[in-house]
């Protein structure tokens, strides 16, 4: 009987990590499958591009996986069992359960609404590819000077606020932000930040937590309320309650608590990655959640994968943030390193140059998705006997 492999979700780390598996280790004994809910690869960190009106291109699940030997099947995970090793799934076909011998959890994450009333009613967001769809069909129907406020001063706040208005300069585009903008930031990078903000016309409502949306207005704690004929909640991402629901031992954040290797500190046969992972860094601080942390997460948890189940040393694969990359529109960006401590280095690249780089980091991504196995070692491995698993497991 073959070792069964299933990854759940097949975005930046579960599409990475199905094609690397499947290059990796012999069809002779394993059995790659991954269960995605769409039938498209969703490039997310281009979701407020989609969002605004922009071109942007979804690649087929089916064309990314032709020839590498991974299954794909197309359906919503509702359920993991850890205790009968079982995946129950809906779809097309109806309701079923997947059996598995290793788990790879990558479900990724969505809009945290942190229970503000009317952000479910009202809001929209740009975090899943129906909801930016959704924005931009209500976006394509405003006029001239109609209001659009984003909630929320992190990257995803920034870059959809600098976006909408550079491609539509004709919205009046606000952002509300609880403290002040870019305060993360180098005090370089923080008045490159405002000076882009002020050029394409975003103003700022800064100390402003919004403790209610309305279909027309947003309701701040002071009680102002500023006019949104649209609101774009982006104050963070939350995870799926699945891990939580399924026995599995997770944060309070709801990821799934892992080891260095990405493996579930309850169940030893279910490896988490991407957004969904608590995973510690080098510097002993969760990773935040991001497509660079979903790129080492999930190479730590092939690596730990292939070598416990061909009966070699688990590799350790380097857990570094190095920065935040924010676009600021398509020419202007910043890119600021941090140090260990996750605090802004005085150094930062701004401007065009940065905006290239982004540009460049989100075409390596998207090829990278578009050809899953490139890159890896194309030698096949066979699984170890269960005896030589076991003294590897007694050696670690
Ligand atoms: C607008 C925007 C801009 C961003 N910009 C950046 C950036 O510049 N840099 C950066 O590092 N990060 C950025 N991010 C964050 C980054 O996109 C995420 O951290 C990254 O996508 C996480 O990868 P993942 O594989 O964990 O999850 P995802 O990429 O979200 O993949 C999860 C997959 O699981 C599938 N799925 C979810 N639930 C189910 C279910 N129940 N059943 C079956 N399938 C399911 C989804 O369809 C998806 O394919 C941005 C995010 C957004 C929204």
């Amino acid at each position: 009987m073959k070792h069964r492999i299933v990854i759940l979700g097949a975005g930046y780390a579960g599409a990475f990590a199905a094609g690397n598996l499947a290059r990796r280790l012999a069809p002779a004994d394993t059995e790659v499958t991954v269960v995605n809910a769409a039938p498209h690869f969703v490039e997310r960190m281009r979701l407020h591009q989609l969002a605004i009106g922009q071109d942007v291109k979804f690649r087929n699940l089916a064309d990314v996986f032709a020839g590498t030997g991974v299954r794909l099947r197309l359906a919503r995970v509702t359920g993991v069992d850890p205790e009968r090793k079982t995946v129950a799934v809906t779809g097309e076909d109806g309701d079923g359960e997947l059996a598995y011998d290793t788990l790879l959890y990558a479900l990724g994450s969505s809009v945290a609404d942190h229970g503000v009333p009317g952000v479910a009613e009202y809001a929209f967001d740009v975090t899943g590819r129906s909801s930016a769809l959704r924005l931009r069909e209500r976006l394509a129907y405003l006029g001239e000077g109609a209001a659009v406020l984003v909630v929320g001063e992190g990257l995803t706040g920034i870059e959809t606020a600098t976006e909408f208005a550079e491609s539509r300069p004709d919205l009046s585009v606000a952002l509300a932000a609880r403290g002040e903008l870019g305060a993360w930031l180098s005090p370089k990078a923080r008045r490159h930040l405002r000076r882009a903000f002020d050029r394409l016309g975003v103003s700022v409502h800064e100390h402003t937590g919004i403790e209610a949306v309305e279909p027309t207005r947003a309701i701040a704690a002071d009680g102002r309320s500023i006019p949104a004929d649209v609101t774009v909640w982006s104050a963070g991402f939350a995870v799926h309650p699945i891990a939580a629901a399924s026995g599995l031992e997770v944060a309070e954040t709801g990821q799934i608590l892992v080891d260095r290797t990405m493996r579930s500190l309850s169940h030893p046969d279910v490896y988490a990655a991407g957004d969904c992972a608590y995973a510690i860094g080098e510097n002993g601080r969760p990773l935040p959640m991001s497509c660079a942390s979903a790129g080492f997460t999930n190479m730590q948890a092939t690596a730990a994968i292939i070598a416990r189940l061909t009966g070699s040393e688990v590799p350790t694969v380097g857990l570094k943030y190095y920065g935040n990359h924010i676009s600021l529109g398509r020419r202007d960006a910043i890119f600021q390193m941090v140090d260990g401590d996750v605090l802004s280095k005085s150094w930062y690249l701004g401007g065009r140059p940065a905006a290239w780089f982004k540009t460049g980091v989100l075409k390596g991504a998207g090829f990278g998705i578009a050809h899953p196995t490139f890159g890896m070692p194309k030698r096949k491995r066979r699984l170890a006997t269960e005896p030589d698993r076991a003294g590897v497991r007694a050696a670690a």
